[in-house]
């Protein structure tokens, strides 16, 4: 027999004593100190070990065990078939040596039913058992063999279903699955937490296993708990399906919710492109926290004539486990950044962390409004997801890890960047610096001004932008319009040639109608839209200066808001000045597409459906915006009249319901056209 080194040996027991504890935090007190990651790296070390030494494994070692013991305060329940863990595969090799030790089991390649891959939720699993299709117990894993009977919780949990959908259920049936949080569950949760002093939840899987195993369900209830069914067992050897595949459209069928983004794979290599796309792109977008993808072998059959292995883990299944999407660092200090607008958004510099594969440093914090409830502290330690996007999103701090330094943060008085007096206007959440000439807003307006859907200056990029200013070649709109290729060409990184094209593009902008200028200036509240319904409503600029509040209200689509905050930069002095040099510097101030009011579709809204045999759908659009009519996505009683062409779906089915005109291109071409021949 191998001898084993004592140093190995104190190893192992150290490890032993290690996830022994942790296993405990996290199973039963739901309060894990390790992180996943370094719990995994631990568990796979002992296993390693005990792989190499096998009289290292003693019978108490956690690679052994499911979960953790039942817990005295519940009533333990048996379990129709023992409940497993699942194995991890980290990398796409380690997901090729899963199906090679398939393969040695079968004596040759997988069955051609191949493989179903799901996603990994992020909670805690359950056993719901069902008598004739009516609930009668649930269960956590507990131990895999059993486990604690939260059956009162379990009720409160909108998503199970109390009885089964359709008819002839098994007479006795577990249904397998796993008690999730959304994040925005989680985060109201925590934030309710911390209002009332009380410890927040560490992930949202914690506070899922936490609240399932609240004593009263009433405390439960009130927590955001959702479920996702992924397995049946029935007792009595019928198989609930021929495979896994089939399983979850059948566990749909009865009600069950099944997580989506599910797929069949015949090759590891599919699985592997699979569980990139997801671990990449799909996981930003679910709203709930996944740690990896589920392989399974497809073939129920199959699955069982490949069983289980130690009695903790299928043969027939791996977990492709995730970079973690959520983690813990500090706050180092809350900064604010100025935008076009003048809007001041805090933001967090946060201690470098990995959160889904990516470092992250900073983090918006969006308003002052959001700091205070969230109760977020200079200093403190926070819990940063990547989810719901790809962008950084601070969840809330843990107060109980503060030591006293942190400090409380209010948004500053002064603007950051020119120390102007900051303002909050009415029950808006945002904070502003009033100055328009501020560097931090002429910078960011400066960056708006030249972009795609403004006056699309090519190459005036945002560090060019800043170059212009640091060399004091511009400070505002108008100064780019005087910029000279010799001037260009004495800073650093330009050429003779990126000087004059840059010259060009900007002489080009000159050009640009009305609604891209007035978009282009950043009026607060003005986006693209509104620029070009005020700019095609008055056609010029002096028309729109002159207007009241009520005329510029009086335009289709600009509400009060807008009206208020156009005619209020329009009041002011300083933006006056800067127009007129805009118009010195030979800016266009008119509209080509200017609809004078009382066009021949003016008041008419619009609802274009499926082809039209001539004009695309731009291009009608464009006819009726132009006939002064607008364009809206969805049918409603408001709308006018819809034109129809080929198929033509759900949106000519709901005009005929409601009694709309509809109308084909030609008649909407002849209106056009009649009505404009009658208003001439
Ligand atoms: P696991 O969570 O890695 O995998 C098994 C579980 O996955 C199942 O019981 C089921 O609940 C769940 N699951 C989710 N979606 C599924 C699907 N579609 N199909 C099948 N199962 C699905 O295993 P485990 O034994 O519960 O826990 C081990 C893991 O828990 C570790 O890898 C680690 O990440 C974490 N853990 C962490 C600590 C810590 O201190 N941080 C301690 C113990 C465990």
């Amino acid at each position: 027999m191998t001898v084993v080194p004592s140093s190995t040996e104190q190893r192992a027991a150290a490890l032993r004593d290690l996830l022994a504890r942790a296993q405990h935090e996290y199973y039963v007190l739901d309060r894990p100190a390790l992180s996943d990651a370094e719990y995994d790296r631990y568990f796979r070390e002992l296993q390693l070990l005990e792989h190499e030494y096998p009289t290292l494994r003693t019978g108490d070692s956690p690679t052994l065990r499911v979960g953790a013991p039942v817990q005295s305060t519940f009533h333990s329940h048996r379990h129709l078939v023992r409940m497993l863990s699942l194995d991890n595969a980290f990398d796409d090799a380690e997901l090729l040596a899963f199906e090679q030790s398939i393969e040695r089991v079968v004596g040759g390649a997988v069955h051609s039913s191949g493989y179903t891959v799901e996603l990994k939720i992020d909670g805690a699993a359950i056993a719901l058992t069902y008598r004739d299709g009516v609930l009668t117990t649930g269960t956590t894993r507990g131990n895999g063999t059993e486990g604690e009977d939260v059956t009162v919780n379990i009720r409160t949990i909108r998503d199970v279903p109390l009885r089964l959908r359709g008819e002839g259920h098994p007479a006795l049936m577990e249904i397998r699955g796993e008690v999730y949080m959304s994040f925005s569950g989680f985060e109201a949760l925590n934030e309710a937490r911390v209002a009332a002093g009380e410890p927040v939840f560490v992930n949202p899987r914690n506070a899922a296993a936490g609240a399932l195993r609240q004593l009263d369900p009433s405390v439960t209830a009130q927590r955001p708990l959702r479920f996702f069914g992924y397995a049946a067992v029935v007792p009595d050897g019928t198989a609930p399906a021929r495979n896994q595949w089939e399983l979850l459209a059948q566990l749909g069928a009865w009600g069950i919710p099944v997580a989506p983004h599910h797929t069949r794979c015949q090759t590891m290599a599919e699985v592997a492109a699979w569980a990139y796309t997801i671990e990449h792109e799909t996981r930003a977008t679910l709203g709930f926290a996944i740690d990896g993808g589920v392989v399974k072998v497809n073939d129920l059959a199959l699955q069982d004539e490949l069983g289980v292995r130690n009695d903790r883990t299928p043969r027939w299944a791996i977990a492709r486990k995730f970079a973690p999407d959520m983690a813990v660092t500090k706050l180092i200090r809350i900064e604010v950044s100025v935008g076009r607008t003048g809007v001041l958004t805090p933001f967090a510099v946060l201690e470098p962390v990995e959160v889904g594969g990516a470092t992250v440093t900073y983090a918006s914090l969006h308003n002052a409004d959001q700091i205070a409830k969230k109760d977020l502290r200079d200093g403190d330690w926070v819990q940063v997801v990547r989810a719901g996007d790809v962008i950084p999103y601070v969840l809330g701090p843990v107060p109980e890890r503060r030591d006293g330094h942190e400090q409380v943060w209010t948004m500053p008085s002064r603007c950051p960047r020119c120390a102007s007096e900051t303002h909050r206007y009415g029950d808006d959440v945002a904070t502003y610096c009033p100055n328009v000439a501020c560097p931090g807003r002429q910078l960011e307006g400066l960056v708006h001004f030249a972009s795609k859907d403004a006056l699309d200056i090519d190459g005036l990029s945002y560090a060019r932008i800043q170059q212009l200013l640091e060399a004091g070649l511009i400070a505002d709109f108008a100064d780019l319009f005087r910029i000279t290729a010799d001037q260009l060409v004495s800073l650093d990184r330009f050429g003779a040639k990126s000087a004059e094209s840059l010259v060009a593009a900007i002489a080009a902008a000159r050009q640009q109608p009305l609604s891209r200028l007035l978009f282009g200036l950043g009026i607060r509240h003005v986006g693209a839209q509104a620029a070009q319904l005020l700019a095609r409503h008055f056609g010029n600029l002096d028309a729109m200066i002159v207007a009241t509040p009520e005329q510029l209200g009086a335009v289709r689509g600009i509400g009060d808001i807008i009206a208020a905050s156009v005619q209020s930069y329009f009041a002011n002095p300083t933006s006056r000045a800067l127009l007129e040099r805009l118009r010195e510097r030979g800016l266009r101030f008119d509209e080509p597409n200017a609809v004078p009011s009382g066009g021949p579709l003016t008041g008419a809204t619009v609802v274009l459906t499926g082809t039209l045999p001539t004009l695309s759908r731009t291009n009608a659009a464009a006819l009726v915006e132009g006939a002064g009519g607008r364009i809206t996505s969805s049918v409603s009683r408001k709308t006018t009249f819809v034109v129809a062409g080929e198929e033509a779906g759900s949106k000519l089915e709901k005009a005929i319901e409601l009694g709309i005109e509809v109308i084909d291109e030609a008649e909407l071409l002849r209106r056009v056209a009649q009505e404009m021949g009658q208003t001439a």
